[in-house]
């Protein structure tokens, strides 16, 4: 309860406070939202500095960024900022070519570009019309982005029910695209296997492969190729979070590290009284927000019946990733900011990597080189190489001690393809596998991307970002609504925030309004 009383010439007013748990890019704009608004925000992260999968490793003279390494929709970013008042202190650079493909046996890459006539021009001699067919292929996508936007990814729901009825206002012309998979989509417009493959790489992204994505999810492919692009952080992408992080703590914001919420603390009545900590300590507050994989922390740290290992492990989870960090010695030609390097054999490698026990003979993996971008992450002469392959999680793969010979393996294969011997001229490596990748930040398995996007898991039916139980305990980041990647996220804290400006308002805010920021903490309790 609010106490807002006048004594003698000062208003004095209480704050809402907001305990948020987990300090990743869901976190972070979280408080930093909340804190706009006039909460008072403190948070608690379970690393030893903030930023989750989007987080950095410092090694050797290197500089990393570990997970993220491109994002689209860069508008969410300025919206962010925008709502909240402040300058975008990012200096966000488009890429182009936004990638380029490397086939197993072909030397020179595809050169992915947004400009259509570029584009073209990669294409031109494997796929008859190419303009006229991406037209087609990208106005269809087009349309399902525009149309599902407003109407179902930028929503909150309350009930199923509320989400049948936004689902049935989406134009039934749609439909057929939620029956068909995307590679089935590609087949119909495209008859090149390269064309396919590559337009089909997106579907990795949602956590399942194109054979088993819904058409829909072409929408992908409009926002990477026509509407926004992907783009990257000018200093690194860790930039993003200590960007946020320098402004939290401006405004006073309390971040605590390596602590790790582990129980709730329920009054006799049931309701939501704190959480405790690894160590006993309690932490309180009017409204809790967690930044912790939805699903997994219903389990594991709320005991509910819904989310129990059983249960958990029969939902579908996004691959696990197994990264390189490599600081080679010597210069790379020959490469873009963003690479993937595939094999031959994609539809039986995309069937087979989800559920096998061993790893990869043949890996194919995804390469960034962020020192051709931002030269201070590596010493003069040198290059910083972060290796991505996607992994079964640990539900299919739980034994990672073949991880010095998976990762020489992708190595070696890396240099023939691009001609230079990484092996001998590796000043620098680390490698986090998924039983790492679990440890480090909770994620369910070593999931990496947290809950995958079929139909069943998408909207209403994703875990919300309120709870079942508790009034006053809210959920954002990758598992709750809308989905996982950057910009998705971003728009998760927007979601989260609406509600708790809903259900818990912040009388402060609207003082804020009238008077300066600058003006208030006097009257501050
Ligand atoms: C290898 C990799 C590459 C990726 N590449 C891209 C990319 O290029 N582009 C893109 O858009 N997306 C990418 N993603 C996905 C993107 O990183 C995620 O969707 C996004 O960062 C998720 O943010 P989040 O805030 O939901 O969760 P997280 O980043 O997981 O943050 C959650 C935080 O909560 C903390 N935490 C968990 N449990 C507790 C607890 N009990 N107590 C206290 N703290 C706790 C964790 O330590 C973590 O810091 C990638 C992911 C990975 C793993």
């Amino acid at each position: 309860m609010l106490n807002n009383y006048h004594s003698e010439q000062k208003l004095y007013i209480v704050r809402k406070t907001a305990l948020i748990i987990g300090s990743g890019l869901g976190g972070l704009a979280t408080a930093l939202r909340l804190s706009a608004k006039g909460y008072k925000v403190c948070m608690l992260e379970k690393y030893y500095q903030v930023g989750g999968r989007l987080n950095q490793l410092k090694k050797d003279g290197f500089t990393f960024d570990i997970g993220p390494s491109f994002f689209s929709m860069s508008y969410e970013f300025e919206e962010l900022f925008a709502d909240c008042a402040i300058d975008n202190p990012l200096d966000l650079h488009e890429l182009d070519p936004i990638y380029s493909v490397y086939f197993e046996g072909k030397k020179t890459p595809y050169l992915i570009h947004k400009d259509i006539e570029k584009l073209a021009a990669t294409f031109g001699d494997i796929e008859p019309n190419f303009k006229e067919k991406l037209a087609n292929y990208l106005g269809k996508a087009k349309e399902i982005f525009h149309d599902t936007e407003y109407r179902i990814i930028k929503r909150n729901f309350d009930s199923l029910w509320q989400y049948a009825l936004a689902m049935l206002t989406v134009p039934i012309k749609h439909s057929p695209m939620l029956f068909r998979s995307m590679w089935k989509e590609l087949q119909r417009h495209f008859s090149s296997q390269e064309v396919k493959v590559i337009f089909s790489l997106v579907a990795f992204f949602l956590g399942s492969t194109p054979f088993d994505t819904p058409a829909v999810y072409s929408l992908l492919n409009y926002t990477e190729l026509e509407h926004d692009g992907y783009w990257c952080v000018k200093g690194g992408m860790y930039q993003i979070a200590t960007s946020i992080r320098e402004i939290l703590e401006e405004s006073g914001v309390e971040i605590h590290y390596n602590t790790e919420i582990v129980a709730p603390i329920e009054t006799t009545d049931g309701r939501l009284a704190g959480f405790s900590d690894q160590n006993g300590k309690i932490w309180t507050a009017d409204v809790y927000v967690c930044n912790a994989d939805a699903a997994f922390f219903r389990g594991e740290v709320l005991k509910r019946k819904k989310y129990t290992e059983p249960k958990l492990d029969n939902m579908q989870w996004t691959l696990a990733p197994f990264t390189i960090y490599l600081g080679i010695k010597g210069t790379i030609d020959n490469f873009y900011h963003h690479n993937y390097f595939l094999g031959n054999n994609f539809e039986a490698y995309a069937n087979k990597i989800f559920k096998t026990a061993v790893s990869p003979q043949k890996p194919y993996y995804y390469v960034n080189v962020s020192s051709k971008t931002t030269p201070s992450c590596a010493p003069e002469g040198c290059e910083n190489l972060f290796i991505l392959c996607p992994v079964p999680d640990l539900r299919f793969k739980s034994n990672w001690d073949d991880r010095e010979e998976l990762a020489n393996t992708i190595i070696k294969d890396l240099g023939e393809r691009i001609g230079y011997d990484l092996l001998s001229n590796t000043i620098s490596r680390t490698i986090f596998d998924p039983i790492d990748w679990r440890d480090k930040f909770n994620l369910y398995k070593g999931s990496g991307l947290g809950l995958a996007h079929g139909l069943n898991q998408v909207g209403a039916l994703r875990p919300a970002n309120f709870d079942e139980k508790f009034d006053n305990l809210f959920y954002v980041g990758a598992s709750t609504i809308p989905g996982t990647g950057l910009p998705i996220v971003l728009i998760s804290s927007k979601l989260v925030s609406q509600r708790i400006e809903k259900a818990f308002p912040n009388p402060y805010h609207s003082l804020l309004k009238k008077h300066s920021p600058k003006s208030m903490p006097e009257a501050l309790v």
